[in-house]
């Protein structure tokens, strides 16, 4: 088996991953582990931007009362007035770096967006992920410190005397098991999108990091809430691409099949409530027919410039957004829940660290307000840096030992039968663990979920393969997040729960 060494491990190449590697390769040598391209992530589709404290008309206490609001008071109010003090000096690290923000007279552009009291969100047009991708991977390739490993699927966290020294890692190209081994290794593996049918996220999101936590022993929280983004589109045979709630924080609204403006039926802040108060009044409209976005009032000039991306992406599924409607309906967006972290980045599992949407550090409670999570990310693994630091100057790299027990024969599992359970585990959770959700079902369906992960760990110990590991992690993400919603019987922020 080929052994790498290095002082830190980074799994993951979104921008958390990212954002740390820069800052950890200045203290030792850094290996980033990626399972596809490395600008293949959630981040890199983010829209709408990233929130931040950047104006003289809001404060700080705005943006902890709005994350605290949306959260349900769950939140960890200690993470998140870190993350929101912390978050201008984010936004000057990544225009340091050379992220251009949209900005008009040389001052940034600010929007608005649901659930925010204030125009907070630094943007680059309707593609800041990408933007911000791109200035950190131009960083990235040209550090001498930094060894970057594409193709490369992470799959099971090494333990020795009770910390974490490693990973194992299939290279999915020569279809090689590879030894990683590290004194600090970082879980920046992102969210779980792909555990549903309908879902917002790239097919990475497979939830890999919290799975493999969660075998390692590490602590897993808040996993019931689930995110659902209001508006994605709904078009048969279509991807549901995620159309930004920037569209409505400019002017755009919801109105149903009879073209009726509905929002203010449900909330006061109408089109800009909360997500999960907008997801469920689309979710009633929908019984009734089909809901819409409606931004066609604020011009083509406008909306050409600013949602470009949109604009073009919808062009090509045959709507144009400056004089058509959008048919949208909710899709399943963002995990709130994850593995569970202390303020800087420290797993219960020594040497293991976690940050960005794998991790939980309670900073979004019940709810994530909108852009705040490219902000989570920037923060934490900025705060990751110092302890991870101290861990790596105080810690021995552990030699790793061949595992024993392990078939390390690597060929392509049975791919129907494999397809077939993801796309039952995919069903089984849209229907019952999706926005409403009773306990019946979900006993149902952790029930099913059982016999599904039986099935699993049978052709995972004989065979290693992407698709089998990926199965295996989706199948243990769902599993985890029934049980957590079994477990909450009360409705609070994304979970809601209707008692028959
Ligand atoms: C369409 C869309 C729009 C969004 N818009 C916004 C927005 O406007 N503002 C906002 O704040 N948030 C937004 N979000 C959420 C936000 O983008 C994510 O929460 C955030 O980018 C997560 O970053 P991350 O670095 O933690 O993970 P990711 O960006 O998802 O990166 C995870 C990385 O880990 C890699 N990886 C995963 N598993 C393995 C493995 N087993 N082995 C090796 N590598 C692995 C992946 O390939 C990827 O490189 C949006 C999300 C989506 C999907």
């Amino acid at each position: 088996m080929n052994e790498f060494n290095y002082d830190f491990l980074v799994i993951g190449s979104g921008i958390a991953g990212l954002n740390f590697a820069l800052q950890a390769s200045k203290y030792g040598t850094v290996a980033i582990v990626t399972k596809k391209e490395l600008m293949e992530s959630n981040s890199n589709y983010a829209q709408g931007g990233i929130a931040a404290v950047l104006d003289k008309y809001d404060s700080f206490d705005k943006h902890i009362e709005d994350t605290l609001k949306a959260g349900c008071n769950l939140n960890n109010k200690k993470a998140v007035e870190l993350m929101i003090k912390q978050a201008p000096k984010e936004i000057k690290r990544l225009i340091d770096l050379g992220v251009g923000f949209s900005k008009k007279q040389d001052k940034l552009c600010l929007s608005k967006e649901g659930g925010h009291s204030a125009k907070r969100i630094a943007h680059s047009h309707d593609t800041t992920g990408k933007e911000i991708e791109r200035a950190l991977i131009h960083q990235v390739r040209h550090n001498k410190n930094i060894n970057i490993f594409e193709s490369h699927l992470a799959y099971k966290l090494l333990i020795k005397n009770e910390k974490c020294i490693g990973t194992l890692v299939l290279d999915t190209e020569q279809n090689k098991i590879l030894n990683f081994s590290a004194k600090a290794t970082i879980l920046a593996t992102g969210g779980a999108g792909q555990v549903y049918l309908r879902n917002s996220n790239p097919k990475i999101a497979t939830g890999d990091g919290v799975a493999m936590a969660h075998e390692a022993g590490a602590e897993i929280r808040g996993m019931e809430f689930i995110q659902f983004h209001p508006t994605a589109l709904d078009k048969k045979n279509k991807p549901a691409l995620l159309i930004s709630e920037t569209v409505r924080g400019e002017g755009g609204f919801l109105v149903n099949d009879k073209g009726e403006k509905f929002m203010s039926k449900y909330h006061k802040l109408a089109d800009l409530a909360p997500r999960d108060i907008v997801s469920r009044a689309i979710f009633e409209e929908l019984k009734n027919g089909k809901v819409f976005l409606d931004i066609r009032h604020k011009g083509s000039s406008f909306i050409k410039k600013r949602f470009p991306y949109l604009f073009e992406n919808l062009w090509w599924h045959g709507i144009k957004i400056d004089r058509d409607l959008i048919p949208i309906s909710p899709a399943a967006h963002f995990v709130c829940g994850g593995v569970h972290t202390n303020l800087k980045g420290e797993t219960n599992i020594p040497g293991l660290f976690a940050f960005g949407e794998v991790a939980h550090t309670g900073v979004h409670g019940a709810n994530r307000l909108a852009s705040n999570s490219l902000l989570e990310c920037m923060v934490f693994s900025s705060k990751a840096i110092e302890s991870a630091k101290e861990y790596v100057k105080k810690n021995k790299k552990s030699p790793i030992e061949n595992e024993k027990s392990r078939n390390t024969g690597v060929c392509s599992p049975n791919t129907r039968q494999i397809l077939n359970i993801k796309n039952q585990i995919q069903k089984l959770m849209w229907k019952n663990v999706g926005i409403i959700r009773n306990q019946k079902n979900l006993k149902q369906t952790l029930d099913n979920l059982n016999k599904y992960n039986t099935q699993i760990e049978e052709v995972y110990k004989k065979d290693i393969g992407k698709e089998i590991i990926e199965l295996k992690s989706l199948c243990i993400n769902a599993m985890l997040i029934t049980q957590a919603a079994l477990d909450r019987k009360e409705s609070i922020g994304c979970h809601f729960i209707k008692k028959k």
